[in-house]
């Protein structure tokens, strides 16, 4: 299954160079089969690709996950939301992953709790340098909402950013303030029949934490186009976890990464996200049940959807996604 897997997703390599077509040969039917999910890949074969979920680990886990939790009761959660405070989390291990980004796994208070977190859901930080303002910053973690005892960040460092400077600088033995989660797009299998996330950079963390609960449900038929833009190859964060999905389920899940200064040999797009791109990959505004996600920096927003204007006010459309036909209830800001 697994080299059929491969071979599917090798077949379709070539044609993302040409931008492959957004609609699916066979729309699927109200919670029909996964075999009717394929995309519109010409003379490429990947019929026959009913295998996805069996495949896939995380999907295995799931269920043996769900069949404990049946038994045992639910996990304690460390983040519990309401009432409760600030919690102080010890920093256990940095990881540098490129340049400018490194992995921080924060200690649970306790070994067997889960992070709490719900998808879609943010953590906040808090640090306060001597006699400033506090500095509160939301981070998504990239470990799985099942992972016991411990959270995972990835961040960036902004030079003069006050929370990725403070973190960038941490040991292990420190530790940072946390609260959560923050409610931010709650998820339900099958919510929407296909969903879009448009990214850029660090951006991309609560993109992830989408896809992941969506694939690691095996009733969850969603389909999910993912447009990434970076400036350097080496900036591309999770880029093997996406690869692992886009193999896993290439017919529900599709990647696009665009390079504002790609590498000689890059075959991807080039320069910023473009409405040309976003034309031939989303899912069209006229499909009924269609969400479109963006995450990213300011300059990200401007140009594809408009700013937020706050936590709980999601601004008008506009930009592309607006020149595109979409409406304001089609698209999400985290
Ligand atoms: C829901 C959500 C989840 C997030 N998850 C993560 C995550 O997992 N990892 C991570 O590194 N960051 C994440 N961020 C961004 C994070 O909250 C901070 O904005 C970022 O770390 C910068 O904080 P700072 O205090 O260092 O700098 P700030 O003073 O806040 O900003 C420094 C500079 O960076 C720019 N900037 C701010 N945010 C971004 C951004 N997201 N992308 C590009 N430029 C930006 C600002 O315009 C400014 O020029 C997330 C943001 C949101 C809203």
């Amino acid at each position: 299954m697994k080299m059929f897997a491969r071979s599917a997703f090798r077949a379709a390599q070539p044609l993302k160079r040409n931008l492959i077509s957004r609609s699916y040969a066979t729309e699927p039917a109200k919670g029909g089969s996964s075999n009717t999910l394929l995309y519109t890949l010409g003379a490429v074969g990947v019929a026959g690709a009913g295998y996805y979920f069996f495949a896939s680990p995380s999907a295995k886990d799931s269920v043996a996950a769900k069949a404990k939790e049946a038994a045992s009761g639910p996990p304690k959660k460390a983040f519990t939301g309401g009432d409760q405070g600030f919690i102080s989390l010890l920093l256990k291990d940095v990881q540098i992953i490129n340049h400018n980004t490194k992995k921080f796994i924060f200690h649970l208070p306790e070994d067997d709790q889960v992070s709490g977190m719900a998808v879609a859901s943010a953590l906040l930080t808090k640090y306060q340098y001597e006699g400033q303002k506090p500095v509160v910053r939301p981070y998504t973690p990239t470990s799985d909402e099942d992972t016991k005892g411990f959270i995972e960040l990835v961040v960036k460092k902004y030079p003069n950013g006050p929370m990725s400077t403070h973190l960038h600088d941490m040991v292990p033995g420190q530790r940072l303030d946390f609260k959560g989660p923050l409610p931010k797009y709650p998820w339900t299998a099958n919510k929407h029949d296909h969903i879009a996330l448009i990214a850029g950079g660090t951006g991309i963390t609560p993109m992830y934490q989408l896809a992941r609960a969506i694939f690691k449900n095996p009733d969850d038929k969603t389909k999910v186009t993912l447009v990434f833009g970076n400036v350097s190859e080496e900036d591309i964060l999770l880029k093997r976890e996406f690869e692992d999905l886009e193999n896993t389920y290439p017919n529900r899940f599709r990647a696009f990464y665009v390079l504002d200064s790609p590498p000689k040999e890059w075959t991807g797009a080039k320069g910023y996200i473009t409405k040309d791109l976003l034309k031939t990959v989303l899912p069209e505004p006229k499909n009924e049940n269609i969400k479109v996600f963006v995450c990213g920096p300011p300059g990200l927003y401007k140009a594809i959807s408009g700013t937020k204007v706050s936590p709980t006010d999601q601004g008008e459309l506009s930009g592309i996604l607006k020149e595109l036909g979409y409406s304001k209830d089609q698209v999400y800001k985290f």
